[in-house]
Formats: C-alpha cells, sequence, structure tokens
C-alpha cells in the first residue's frame, strides 16, 4: 500500500507537476508544462494541467489525494500561499493558493521554492535523518534553505532564508543592483544570471576576452565559461572567482558559526558546475567558520538534485497531519 502525494515545481519557464511516494520519496509520475504566459490565471490553468497530467499518468486524480504542495521560486508569505515577490515570473503579491485551490479542488500549500528543495534533501536525499542542515543553492539565482531543530524555518512572515539579498558590497566593488531592486545583494554579485550581465559589460569594455572566447558567442556568455577560463589560467577569470568565491565562501562560513548546522548541503549548476568556484569557496568556509561550529559539520552536494524540489514540495504539500491517498 502506498500512500501518494501531489507536489510542483514552478519556475519561471517551466512547471513540473510529480505524484510522489510519501514513504520513500520515489516520483511515481510527472509531467511538465512550459508556460505560454506568465499571467497569475494562465499559470494557475498551466500548474493545473501538469498537476492533472500526472496524476492521470498514476492512475489517480488530484480530488482522490486532496492536497498539493508548490515550491515557487520567489518570496512566499507562510502559510497565506501569498506569492510576495517572484523576478521570475513577474509577480507581486500573487494570492497564488487560493487560485490554484480553486482551480484543482484541493488544499494547497506554497513554498519558497528552495525551502521544497531542503525538505526534499532532509527527507530522502544528502541530509537524511538530520535535525539541522542547510541547502546553500547557486544557479541562476542564490538561495537557502533552513532546516532548524527538524522544522522547515520559514520566519515569522514566511521569507526567512533569502541568503541571496543579504548585502555584501565588498570595499572598493561597485554596488550592482539585484533582480529584487535592492543594491549590492550576494545574488547581484554571485547568481548566474547577473554573473553573466557582468561578464558581459566588461566584454563590451573590451575586459573578460577569454571568457568570451570560451564561450564561443557574447549570449552564451556565463559561469561556465569563466570556469573554463579560469582553468586555462585566464587572469581575469582568476579575479572574478577568487571575488564570487570569497563572497560565497564567508556567507556559508557565517551561516555556520550563526546555525551550527550538521550538514551543509551544497546544490545549483553554478556552484557544482564550477569546481574551482566550488573549491575557493570552501576554502573560505574552511578558514571563516567558527573552530566549534566545524567540528560538527559535513559539507556534502545535493542528492536529488532534479526531484528534490518537487519530493520536498508533495511532503510539505500533505502535512503531517494532511489526509493522503492510500493506494494498493
Ligand atoms: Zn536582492
Amino acid at each position: 500500500m502506498r500512500r501518494l502525494l501531489l507536489g510542483v515545481d514552478l519556475g519561471g519557464t517551466n512547471t513540473r507537476a510529480a505524484v510522489v511516494d510519501a514513504a520513500t520519496g520515489e516520483v511515481v509520475a510527472a509531467h511538465k508544462v512550459a508556460h505560454a504566459e506568465r499571467t497569475p490565471l494562465a499559470v494557475v490553468r498551466t500548474v493545473a494541467e501538469a498537476v492533472r497530467a500526472a496524476a492521470g499518468a498514476a492512475g489517480v486524480s488530484p480530488g482522490s489525494i486532496g492536497t498539493a504542495g508548490v515550491g515557487v521560486a520567489g518570496q512566499v508569505l507562510g502559510a497565506t500561499g501569498t506569492v510576495l515577490n517572484a523576478p521570475n515570473l513577474g509577480w507581486r503579491e500573487v494570492p497564488f493558493g487560493d487560485l490554484l485551490a480553486a482551480e484543482l479542488g484541493v488544499r494547497v500549500r506554497v513554498v519558497n521554492d528552495l525551502s521544497a528543495a531542503a525538505w526534499g534533501e532532509r527527507s530522502f536525499g544528502a541530509a537524511r535523518g538530520v535535525d539541522d542542515a542547510l541547502l546553500f543553492f547557486v544557479g541562476s539565482g542564490v538561495g537557502l534553505g533552513l532546516i532548524l531543530g527538524g522544522r522547515l524555518h520559514e520566519g515569522a512572515g514566511g521569507v526567512a532564508a533569502e541568503v541571496g539579498h543579504i548585502k555584501v558590497t565588498p570595499r572598493g566593488v561597485v554596488p550592482r543592483k539585484c533582480g529584487c531592486g535592492e543594491w549590492g545583494c550576494l545574488e547581484a554579485y554571485a547568481g548566474g544570471m547577473n554573473l553573466a550581465a557582468r561578464v558581459r559589460d566588461d566584454v563590451a569594455e573590451g575586459k573578460a576576452t577569454a571568457v568570451l572566447a570560451a564561450a564561443g558567442d557574447a549570449s552564451r556568455i556565463g559561469a561556465a565559461a569563466v570556469e573554463q577560463a579560469y582553468q586555462a589560467g585566464d587572469p581575469y577569470a582568476r579575479e572574478l572567482w577568487a571575488e564570487v568565491g570569497e563572497l560565497l565562501g564567508t556567507t556559508m562560513a557565517n551561516l555556520v558559526t550563526l546555525l551550527n548546522p550538521a550538514r551543509l548541503v551544497l546544490g545549483g549548476g553554478v556552484l557544482l558546475g564550477c569546481p574551482n568556484l566550488e573549491r575557493i569557496s570552501r576554502a573560505h568556509l574552511g578558514d571563516r567558520a567558527s573552530r566549534s561550529a566545524r567540528k560538527a559539520l559535513a559539507v556534502v552536494h545535493a542528492g536529488l538534485t532534479d526531484d528534490g524540489g518537487v519530493v520536498g514540495a508533495a511532503l510539505l504539500g500533505g502535512g503531517a497531519s494532511a489526509p493522503a491517498l492510500t493506494v494498493n
């Protein structure tokens, strides 16, 4: 007999819905749909379509499961289901949970995508069985999922763990504007989208020529091309990784000193796809985290990669006391 749950990973480009086995974390069936448009009502219809298709492939209906969890790349106001700010979707204050619940006829829980992924890692991945764990993610953005005392920590308003938006402008560095509208955020320096934009600006000024050569053309400039140029010994790439690695590693160290986790789970294409950047970041982490907090710490890579978000969202959406479908 299996207990089934519904999880959704809502990104800026695609929605992926999955039916998840609550006991094993196995993705029983999944369906991915690209967003044709990003208005809230259009996205509600797209998400509902993905959910119905995934449920259909698993031989169940959303109504028979009764709950769904959704991870969104953005700030979510805790249990209200309101998406405060989702830059990839261009949303401000959208009552997405209520809209999707009305469309699907099930209870909906909306969480930040990294909170969902952290819960997935804690349940079935690299932080399994650990009560104090951080998921530190560097992809197109920079984010964090916080598991403290065995619970997902969302903060008073549901917007805790926004590590991408702590202010880190190094001395002598020009403050850069972040996608959130503020200046000097960690994500403005270390997030993949902002990194690429910065390198393209430098290319336009005649710098970063080795990165441009590694990328092939300006539209393909990104962290992978910087990593490639670094590997070839390019001074620009070395300088950039020294700066970004110091910012990331110092931030990780401060989180470890503050929160004393047993596991620091690293994820995201920029961090895991750029071994030199990861190495530099980890060196600063090792130097700067307090010795006492380092003793309990293991630094590991995310175990669930693509599935962490839907699995964690499904489990959070189901809740400990929520009714869940059991099938033979
Ligand atoms: Zn920001």
